[in-house]
């Protein structure tokens, strides 16, 4: 497979073609090709198939790399849960999804501990924010937003195409380089034993 800074460049390469080629097909959307573009930079360079090993995008999640600590443990590297289409980003998509919630509920939860501490009215806030939230999703808000985030998810998924792409045809081109090595050392060393066999011949 291709070392960790070839797929950086891979993806920084081919995002102007990426994001040229939805902006022609949607009729010149410039809105839909960027959020193509920032879902296949962020998939390059963060949310890579690679997470589930040590690698670049791993470590450029900073403090917070540790949350990719589980998923590196529970899926083999190149395995098809993290370097299949469509099952890999559908699978990194709901984990970091996952944390995110888990994050949001802790913090709601501080915020009312917080509340409730200082004897305020601010936990109160904690309810009306949640029925708000509530209102949202029921009034089908998220789904006037569906195309541009059906485009983020779409770059992503091809930023991890790219990278699949890359992995396999490095990782064929190897195969077949130590195949032709091999072929190489066999021919050389029928030449080197020709000429014994041929003495031995001319000997009878
Ligand atoms: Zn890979």
């Amino acid at each position: 497979m291709p070392a960790g800074h070839t797929h950086d460049r891979i993806t920084l390469w081919t995002l102007p073609a990426v994001t040229g080629l939805v902006f022609l097909l949607t009729g010149g959307n410039s809105e839909l090709a960027l959020l193509v573009a920032a879902g296949y930079f962020f998939s390059g360079l963060m949310l890579s198939p690679d997470l589930d090993l040590r690698s670049r995008p791993f470590r450029r999640w900073g403090w917070f790399k540790w949350i990719w600590v589980p998923y590196q443990k529970t899926i083999k590297h190149r395995s098809i849960f993290s370097h299949g289409p469509i099952i890999g980003t559908t699978l990194r998509v709901v984990y970091l999804a996952c944390w995110l919630s888990l994050v949001v509920i802790l913090g709601l939860a501080l915020v009312r501990l917080f509340s409730d501490f200082s004897g305020t009215d601010r936990l109160s806030s904690l309810p009306r924010f949640l029925s708000q939230l509530g209102r949202f999703f029921r009034n089908g808000a998220l789904w006037s937003y569906r195309w541009q985030a059906s485009a983020f998810l779409l770059g992503l998924e091809l930023g991890a195409l790219s990278h699949i792409i890359s992995d396999y045809t490095v990782s064929t081109y190897k195969k077949y380089k130590k195949s032709k090595i091999k072929q190489l050392h066999a021919s050389g060393r029928k030449k080197r034993q020709s000429p014994s066999r041929r003495k031995g011949r001319q000997r009878k």
